[in-house]
Protein backbone atom coordinates (compact mmCIF):
# COMPACT_ATOMS: atom_id res chain seq x y z
CA UNK A 1 0.00 0.00 0.00
CA UNK A 2 1.37 3.24 -0.62
CA UNK A 3 -0.07 5.57 2.14
CA UNK A 4 1.28 8.40 0.44
CA UNK A 5 -0.67 8.79 -2.50
CA UNK A 6 -3.78 9.16 -0.92
CA UNK A 7 -2.08 12.55 0.49
CA UNK A 8 -0.70 13.71 -2.54
CA UNK A 9 -3.88 13.54 -4.22
CA UNK A 10 -5.67 15.31 -1.73
CA UNK A 11 -3.18 17.74 -2.29
CA UNK A 12 -3.18 17.57 -6.03
CA UNK A 13 -7.17 18.35 -5.67
CA UNK A 14 -6.64 21.72 -4.04
CA UNK A 15 -4.02 22.74 -6.43
CA UNK A 16 -6.68 22.11 -9.09
CA UNK A 17 -9.20 23.88 -7.61
CA UNK A 18 -6.76 27.27 -6.60
CA UNK A 19 -7.66 26.60 -2.94
CA UNK A 20 -3.88 25.07 -1.68
CA UNK A 21 -2.97 27.53 1.20
CA UNK A 22 0.29 28.81 1.51
CA UNK A 23 1.22 30.40 4.50
CA UNK A 24 3.87 34.00 4.95
CA UNK A 25 6.92 33.14 7.06
CA UNK A 26 6.70 36.57 9.26
CA UNK A 27 8.09 37.76 12.57
CA UNK A 28 6.32 40.89 13.89
CA UNK A 29 8.15 43.72 15.83
CA UNK A 30 6.61 44.44 19.36
CA UNK A 31 6.25 48.03 19.70
CA UNK A 32 6.00 48.60 15.54
CA UNK A 33 2.80 47.14 14.89
CA UNK A 34 1.85 46.77 11.68
CA UNK A 35 5.15 46.28 10.77
CA UNK A 36 7.12 42.96 10.38
CA UNK A 37 10.16 41.31 8.97
CA UNK A 38 8.46 38.59 5.52
CA UNK A 39 11.36 35.42 6.07
CA UNK A 40 10.97 34.71 2.00
CA UNK A 41 13.28 32.47 -0.41
CA UNK A 42 15.32 35.66 -0.95
CA UNK A 43 15.73 36.60 2.37
CA UNK A 44 14.03 38.95 5.16
CA UNK A 45 12.43 41.93 4.08
CA UNK A 46 10.25 44.73 5.78
CA UNK A 47 6.44 44.27 5.29
CA UNK A 48 3.00 45.80 6.79
CA UNK A 49 0.02 43.61 8.05
CA UNK A 50 -3.10 44.70 6.89
CA UNK A 51 -5.00 41.12 7.47
CA UNK A 52 -3.92 40.05 11.33
CA UNK A 53 -6.93 39.62 13.49
CA UNK A 54 -5.06 41.45 16.96
CA UNK A 55 -7.62 43.86 15.63
CA UNK A 56 -6.51 46.48 18.35
CA UNK A 57 -2.61 45.57 18.67
CA UNK A 58 -2.74 44.48 22.41
CA UNK A 59 -0.85 41.93 21.45
CA UNK A 60 2.37 44.47 21.75
CA UNK A 61 0.54 46.39 24.45
CA UNK A 62 3.10 46.91 27.11
CA UNK A 63 0.82 46.17 30.10
CA UNK A 64 0.13 42.75 28.39
CA UNK A 65 3.58 41.89 27.15
CA UNK A 66 4.49 42.90 31.14
CA UNK A 67 2.08 40.91 32.36
CA UNK A 68 3.09 37.73 30.14
CA UNK A 69 6.63 38.25 31.50
CA UNK A 70 5.84 38.64 34.87
CA UNK A 71 3.43 35.96 35.24
CA UNK A 72 6.02 33.71 33.39
CA UNK A 73 8.78 34.97 35.43
CA UNK A 74 7.07 34.03 38.63
CA UNK A 75 5.11 30.96 37.86
CA UNK A 76 6.49 29.36 35.22
CA UNK A 77 5.51 28.55 31.68
CA UNK A 78 3.24 25.25 31.43
CA UNK A 79 -0.03 24.86 32.93
CA UNK A 80 1.06 21.33 33.92
CA UNK A 81 -1.95 19.96 33.53
CA UNK A 82 -5.97 19.28 33.04
CA UNK A 83 -7.75 21.34 35.51
CA UNK A 84 -8.97 18.18 36.93
CA UNK A 85 -5.11 16.79 37.24
CA UNK A 86 -3.40 20.01 38.22
CA UNK A 87 -6.44 22.17 39.53
CA UNK A 88 -6.25 25.63 38.22
CA UNK A 89 -3.71 28.30 38.68
CA UNK A 90 -4.46 31.39 40.14
CA UNK A 91 -4.64 33.81 37.05
CA UNK A 92 -7.20 31.90 35.43
CA UNK A 93 -9.26 32.37 38.61
CA UNK A 94 -9.01 35.68 38.12
CA UNK A 95 -9.84 35.85 34.06
CA UNK A 96 -13.00 33.87 34.62
CA UNK A 97 -13.73 36.60 36.87
CA UNK A 98 -12.48 39.38 34.64
CA UNK A 99 -14.62 38.13 31.83
CA UNK A 100 -18.08 37.14 34.30
CA UNK A 101 -18.01 40.53 35.08
CA UNK A 102 -16.90 41.89 30.92
CA UNK A 103 -20.39 40.17 30.05
CA UNK A 104 -22.55 40.82 33.24
CA UNK A 105 -22.71 36.98 33.96
CA UNK A 106 -22.85 34.73 37.02
CA UNK A 107 -19.75 32.59 35.55
CA UNK A 108 -17.42 32.31 32.88
CA UNK A 109 -15.32 29.02 31.85
CA UNK A 110 -12.17 29.46 29.67
CA UNK A 111 -11.29 26.81 26.88
CA UNK A 112 -7.92 26.25 25.22
CA UNK A 113 -9.11 28.28 22.22
CA UNK A 114 -12.81 30.25 20.93
CA UNK A 115 -12.90 27.06 18.29
CA UNK A 116 -12.74 24.74 21.34
CA UNK A 117 -15.28 26.68 23.48
CA UNK A 118 -17.80 26.36 20.32
CA UNK A 119 -17.11 23.33 19.75
CA UNK A 120 -17.36 21.80 23.21
CA UNK A 121 -19.75 24.17 24.53
CA UNK A 122 -22.78 24.39 22.22
CA UNK A 123 -22.32 20.39 21.91
CA UNK A 124 -22.34 20.17 25.92
CA UNK A 125 -24.97 22.88 26.26
CA UNK A 126 -27.18 21.12 23.79
CA UNK A 127 -26.57 17.78 24.70
CA UNK A 128 -27.60 18.22 28.31
CA UNK A 129 -31.53 19.35 27.26
CA UNK A 130 -33.31 16.62 26.57
CA UNK A 131 -34.78 16.95 23.22
CA UNK A 132 -33.27 20.00 22.08
CA UNK A 133 -33.61 21.37 18.71
CA UNK A 134 -30.33 23.87 17.58
CA UNK A 135 -31.36 26.75 15.44
CA UNK A 136 -28.43 28.20 13.58
CA UNK A 137 -27.61 30.78 11.32
CA UNK A 138 -26.50 29.67 8.24
CA UNK A 139 -23.14 31.68 7.81
CA UNK A 140 -21.99 30.15 11.56
CA UNK A 141 -18.23 30.14 11.83
CA UNK A 142 -17.04 25.96 11.22
CA UNK A 143 -16.43 25.63 15.20
CA UNK A 144 -20.42 26.28 16.19
CA UNK A 145 -21.06 24.34 13.06
CA UNK A 146 -18.83 21.65 14.55
CA UNK A 147 -20.42 22.18 18.15
CA UNK A 148 -24.09 21.70 16.32
CA UNK A 149 -22.92 18.73 14.93
CA UNK A 150 -20.95 16.73 18.09
CA UNK A 151 -23.91 17.86 20.18
CA UNK A 152 -26.29 15.34 18.14
CA UNK A 153 -29.47 17.46 18.21
CA UNK A 154 -31.90 18.12 15.92
CA UNK A 155 -31.03 21.12 13.98
CA UNK A 156 -32.26 23.40 11.87
CA UNK A 157 -30.41 26.31 9.75
CA UNK A 158 -32.45 29.62 9.06
CA UNK A 159 -31.27 32.17 6.23
CA UNK A 160 -28.83 34.44 7.48
CA UNK A 161 -29.99 36.75 9.84
CA UNK A 162 -33.53 36.23 8.53
CA UNK A 163 -35.91 36.52 11.42
CA UNK A 164 -38.87 35.81 9.39
CA UNK A 165 -37.35 32.26 8.47
CA UNK A 166 -36.08 31.91 12.07
CA UNK A 167 -39.80 33.02 13.46
CA UNK A 168 -41.23 30.72 11.03
CA UNK A 169 -38.90 27.73 12.52
CA UNK A 170 -39.18 28.52 15.98
CA UNK A 171 -42.58 28.60 15.64
CA UNK A 172 -42.72 25.21 13.72
CA UNK A 173 -40.94 23.44 16.99
CA UNK A 174 -43.53 24.09 19.22
CA UNK A 175 -42.76 23.88 22.84
CA UNK A 176 -39.33 21.43 22.49
CA UNK A 177 -36.78 23.10 24.28
CA UNK A 178 -34.87 24.95 21.67
CA UNK A 179 -31.36 27.03 21.76
CA UNK A 180 -30.67 29.70 18.50
CA UNK A 181 -26.94 29.51 17.87
CA UNK A 182 -25.31 32.97 16.26
CA UNK A 183 -22.44 35.18 15.65
CA UNK A 184 -22.59 39.23 16.70
CA UNK A 185 -20.14 40.16 14.14
CA UNK A 186 -19.71 38.16 10.82
CA UNK A 187 -15.71 38.44 9.87
CA UNK A 188 -15.70 37.63 6.58
CA UNK A 189 -18.56 40.30 5.33
CA UNK A 190 -18.63 42.24 8.50
CA UNK A 191 -22.40 42.28 8.71
CA UNK A 192 -23.50 42.47 12.50
CA UNK A 193 -26.97 39.96 13.72
CA UNK A 194 -30.13 41.64 15.23
CA UNK A 195 -29.67 40.95 18.39
CA UNK A 196 -32.49 42.84 19.78
CA UNK A 197 -35.01 40.79 17.30
CA UNK A 198 -33.28 37.30 18.10
CA UNK A 199 -33.95 38.12 21.81
CA UNK A 200 -37.29 39.38 20.82
CA UNK A 201 -38.06 36.21 18.98
CA UNK A 202 -36.27 33.39 21.55
CA UNK A 203 -38.04 35.11 24.08
CA UNK A 204 -41.56 35.03 22.79
CA UNK A 205 -41.06 31.20 21.53
CA UNK A 206 -39.00 29.98 24.64
CA UNK A 207 -35.98 29.63 23.21
CA UNK A 208 -32.16 29.99 24.74
CA UNK A 209 -29.42 32.00 23.37
CA UNK A 210 -25.80 31.43 22.70
CA UNK A 211 -24.28 34.18 20.90
CA UNK A 212 -20.81 34.22 19.17
CA UNK A 213 -18.67 37.61 19.94
CA UNK A 214 -15.30 36.43 19.02
CA UNK A 215 -14.72 39.45 16.57
CA UNK A 216 -16.22 41.72 18.34
CA UNK A 217 -15.19 41.63 22.15
CA UNK A 218 -12.55 44.20 23.31
CA UNK A 219 -14.04 46.59 19.87
CA UNK A 220 -17.68 47.06 20.84
CA UNK A 221 -19.84 48.70 23.57
CA UNK A 222 -18.65 50.66 26.32
CA UNK A 223 -16.06 48.18 28.04
CA UNK A 224 -15.64 45.98 24.69
CA UNK A 225 -18.06 43.25 25.50
CA UNK A 226 -19.09 43.53 22.09
CA UNK A 227 -22.10 44.19 19.90
CA UNK A 228 -24.71 42.92 22.17
CA UNK A 229 -23.46 45.41 24.96
CA UNK A 230 -23.84 48.14 22.47
CA UNK A 231 -27.08 47.02 21.45
CA UNK A 232 -28.44 46.84 24.96
CA UNK A 233 -28.93 42.94 24.90
CA UNK A 234 -26.54 41.30 26.63
CA UNK A 235 -28.39 40.45 29.37
CA UNK A 236 -30.89 39.07 27.66
CA UNK A 237 -28.73 36.29 26.04
CA UNK A 238 -27.95 33.05 27.54
CA UNK A 239 -24.49 32.49 26.48
CA UNK A 240 -21.90 34.66 25.06
CA UNK A 241 -18.67 33.13 23.70
CA UNK A 242 -15.56 35.14 22.66
CA UNK A 243 -12.17 34.78 22.20
CA UNK A 244 -8.63 35.57 23.78
CA UNK A 245 -7.39 35.66 21.14
CA UNK A 246 -7.95 38.32 18.68
CA UNK A 247 -9.26 41.80 19.95
CA UNK A 248 -7.75 40.77 23.44
CA UNK A 249 -3.96 39.77 21.60
CA UNK A 250 -3.56 36.53 23.31
CA UNK A 251 -4.67 33.17 23.21
CA UNK A 252 -7.97 30.87 24.65
CA UNK A 253 -11.71 31.25 24.30
CA UNK A 254 -14.38 31.30 26.87
CA UNK A 255 -18.17 31.18 27.49
CA UNK A 256 -20.18 32.83 30.15
CA UNK A 257 -23.52 32.53 31.75
CA UNK A 258 -25.28 31.55 34.66
CA UNK A 259 -23.57 29.32 37.39
CA UNK A 260 -25.46 26.42 36.72
CA UNK A 261 -24.71 26.11 33.35
CA UNK A 262 -21.18 26.96 33.10
CA UNK A 263 -20.52 24.29 35.99
CA UNK A 264 -22.71 21.73 34.14
CA UNK A 265 -20.33 22.32 31.47
CA UNK A 266 -16.93 22.42 33.02
CA UNK A 267 -18.54 18.84 34.58
CA UNK A 268 -19.62 17.32 31.26
CA UNK A 269 -17.69 18.98 28.74
CA UNK A 270 -15.02 16.82 26.78
CA UNK A 271 -12.69 19.45 25.48
CA UNK A 272 -12.94 21.21 28.87
CA UNK A 273 -11.73 17.71 31.04
CA UNK A 274 -9.32 16.05 28.54
CA UNK A 275 -6.90 19.22 27.83
CA UNK A 276 -4.25 20.79 29.37
CA UNK A 277 -5.37 24.45 30.74
CA UNK A 278 -4.02 27.65 29.50
CA UNK A 279 -0.78 28.79 30.81
CA UNK A 280 -1.11 31.48 33.70
CA UNK A 281 1.31 33.47 31.71
CA UNK A 282 -1.39 34.15 28.99
CA UNK A 283 -3.90 34.14 31.61
CA UNK A 284 -2.63 37.30 33.01
CA UNK A 285 -1.87 38.68 30.31
CA UNK A 286 -5.26 38.07 28.72
CA UNK A 287 -6.55 39.62 31.47
CA UNK A 288 -4.46 42.71 31.74
CA UNK A 289 -5.63 43.34 28.16
CA UNK A 290 -9.43 42.73 28.76
CA UNK A 291 -8.89 45.07 31.84
CA UNK A 292 -7.15 47.84 30.21
CA UNK A 293 -10.00 47.85 27.45
CA UNK A 294 -12.81 48.06 30.05
CA UNK A 295 -10.97 51.63 31.08
CA UNK A 296 -9.37 52.69 27.86
CA UNK A 297 -11.60 53.56 24.46
CA UNK A 298 -8.79 55.36 22.78
CA UNK A 299 -7.99 51.62 21.47
CA UNK A 300 -11.89 51.14 20.30
CA UNK A 301 -12.83 54.56 18.35
CA UNK A 302 -8.76 55.18 16.69
CA UNK A 303 -9.85 51.68 15.06
CA UNK A 304 -12.79 52.55 14.16
CA UNK A 305 -11.65 55.81 12.92
CA UNK A 306 -8.84 53.86 10.81
CA UNK A 307 -11.28 51.66 9.73
CA UNK A 308 -13.32 54.37 8.27
CA UNK A 309 -10.73 55.89 6.62
CA UNK A 310 -9.60 52.96 4.75
CA UNK A 311 -12.73 52.00 3.55
CA UNK A 312 -13.25 55.82 2.10
CA UNK A 313 -9.86 56.06 0.66
CA UNK A 314 -9.99 52.60 -1.01
CA UNK A 315 -13.62 53.24 -2.00
CA UNK A 316 -12.50 56.87 -4.08
CA UNK A 317 -9.35 54.96 -5.09
CA UNK A 318 -12.40 52.88 -7.12
CA UNK A 319 -12.00 49.52 -5.44
CA UNK A 320 -14.81 47.53 -4.67
CA UNK A 321 -15.21 47.62 -1.45
CA UNK A 322 -17.95 45.22 0.22
CA UNK A 323 -20.23 47.63 2.24
CA UNK A 324 -20.48 47.29 5.82
CA UNK A 325 -20.88 49.36 9.45
CA UNK A 326 -17.78 47.39 11.14
CA UNK A 327 -14.52 47.44 11.16
CA UNK A 328 -13.86 44.48 8.51
CA UNK A 329 -13.14 46.02 4.76
CA UNK A 330 -13.52 43.14 2.44
CA UNK A 331 -12.37 44.01 -1.09
CA UNK A 332 -14.30 41.65 -3.64
CA UNK A 333 -12.18 39.78 -6.43
CA UNK A 334 -14.53 37.10 -6.99
CA UNK A 335 -12.22 34.43 -8.58
CA UNK A 336 -9.77 32.27 -6.34
CA UNK A 337 -6.70 32.35 -8.98
CA UNK A 338 -6.67 36.32 -8.68
CA UNK A 339 -7.23 36.09 -5.52
CA UNK A 340 -3.95 34.62 -4.58
CA UNK A 341 -2.60 36.72 -7.70
CA UNK A 342 -3.70 39.36 -5.97
CA UNK A 343 -1.91 38.95 -2.92
CA UNK A 344 1.04 37.41 -4.38
CA UNK A 345 1.75 40.97 -6.07
CA UNK A 346 0.73 42.59 -2.92
CA UNK A 347 3.31 40.97 -0.89
CA UNK A 348 6.51 40.66 -3.50
CA UNK A 349 5.77 44.06 -5.34
CA UNK A 350 4.48 46.50 -2.70
CA UNK A 351 5.62 44.69 0.94
CA UNK A 352 2.00 44.28 1.94
CA UNK A 353 0.68 41.36 3.56
CA UNK A 354 -3.04 40.61 3.22
CA UNK A 355 -3.94 36.67 2.62
CA UNK A 356 -6.28 35.70 -0.05
CA UNK A 357 -9.85 34.53 1.41
CA UNK A 358 -11.51 31.95 -0.67
CA UNK A 359 -13.94 28.85 -0.52
CA UNK A 360 -14.56 27.36 1.78
CA UNK A 361 -14.10 30.18 4.28
CA UNK A 362 -16.14 32.04 1.42
CA UNK A 363 -18.43 31.03 -0.79
CA UNK A 364 -17.23 30.15 -4.29
CA UNK A 365 -17.27 33.16 -6.57
CA UNK A 366 -17.26 35.64 -3.68
CA UNK A 367 -13.44 35.34 -3.06
CA UNK A 368 -12.04 38.54 -1.56
CA UNK A 369 -9.05 39.67 0.35
CA UNK A 370 -10.34 40.99 3.99
CA UNK A 371 -8.13 44.06 5.14
CA UNK A 372 -8.32 44.87 9.21
CA UNK A 373 -6.82 48.29 9.50
CA UNK A 374 -6.06 48.55 13.43
CA UNK A 375 -5.32 51.72 15.51
CA UNK A 376 -1.69 51.91 14.32
CA UNK A 377 -2.51 52.00 10.16
CA UNK A 378 -1.51 55.70 10.01
CA UNK A 379 -3.09 57.52 7.30
CA UNK A 380 0.50 57.38 5.12
CA UNK A 381 -0.20 53.56 5.40
CA UNK A 382 -3.85 54.02 4.06
CA UNK A 383 -2.52 55.58 1.32
CA UNK A 384 0.00 53.28 0.23
CA UNK A 385 -2.36 50.54 0.22
CA UNK A 386 -4.67 52.10 -1.86
CA UNK A 387 -1.94 52.80 -4.05
CA UNK A 388 -0.72 49.42 -3.98
CA UNK A 389 -4.15 47.86 -4.56
CA UNK A 390 -4.95 50.09 -7.49
CA UNK A 391 -1.61 49.11 -9.15
CA UNK A 392 -2.21 45.48 -9.11
CA UNK A 393 -6.07 45.60 -10.10
CA UNK A 394 -4.48 47.20 -13.63
CA UNK A 395 -2.27 44.56 -13.23
CA UNK A 396 -4.54 41.67 -13.51
CA UNK A 397 -7.26 43.67 -15.22
CA UNK A 398 -9.42 43.27 -12.07
CA UNK A 399 -12.30 46.05 -12.59
CA UNK A 400 -12.30 49.75 -10.88
CA UNK A 401 -15.28 51.76 -10.49
CA UNK A 402 -14.10 54.61 -12.73
CA UNK A 403 -16.85 57.03 -11.46
CA UNK A 404 -15.05 56.93 -8.06
CA UNK A 405 -11.99 58.05 -9.26
CA UNK A 406 -13.81 60.67 -12.10
CA UNK A 407 -15.52 62.27 -8.64
CA UNK A 408 -12.14 61.95 -7.14
N1 LIG B 1 -15.75 31.97 16.18
C1 LIG B 1 -15.58 32.70 15.08
C2 LIG B 1 -16.76 33.43 14.50
C3 LIG B 1 -14.33 32.80 14.46
O1 LIG B 1 -14.17 33.52 13.34
C4 LIG B 1 -13.22 32.12 15.03
C5 LIG B 1 -11.87 32.20 14.45
O2 LIG B 1 -11.53 32.96 13.62
C6 LIG B 1 -13.45 31.36 16.18
C7 LIG B 1 -14.72 31.30 16.73
C8 LIG B 1 -12.34 30.62 16.83
O3 LIG B 1 -11.65 31.44 17.72
P1 LIG B 1 -10.14 31.15 18.08
O4 LIG B 1 -9.30 31.74 17.00
O5 LIG B 1 -9.93 31.76 19.42
O6 LIG B 1 -9.99 29.66 18.12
Amino acid sequence: MDYQTYFADALAKLRDERRYRVFADLERHAGRFPRAKWHCPEGARDVVIWCSNDYLGMGQHPKVVGAMIETATRMGTGAGGTRNIAGTNHPLVELERELADLHGKEAALVFTSGYVSNQTGIATIAKLIPNCLILSDALNHNSMIEGVRHSNCEKRIFRHNDMGHLEELLRAAADRPKMIVFESLYSMDGDVAPTQAICDLAERHGAMTYIDEVHAVGMYGPRGAGIAARDGTMHRIDVVEGTLAKAFGCLGGYITGSTQMIDAVRSYAPGFIFTTALPPAICAAATAAIRHLKASSWERERHQDRAGRTKSVLAAAGLPIMPNDTHIVPVFVGDPERCKQACDLLLEQHGIYIQPINYPTVAKGTERLRITPSPYHDDALIDELAEALVDVWEELGLPLNRRALAAE
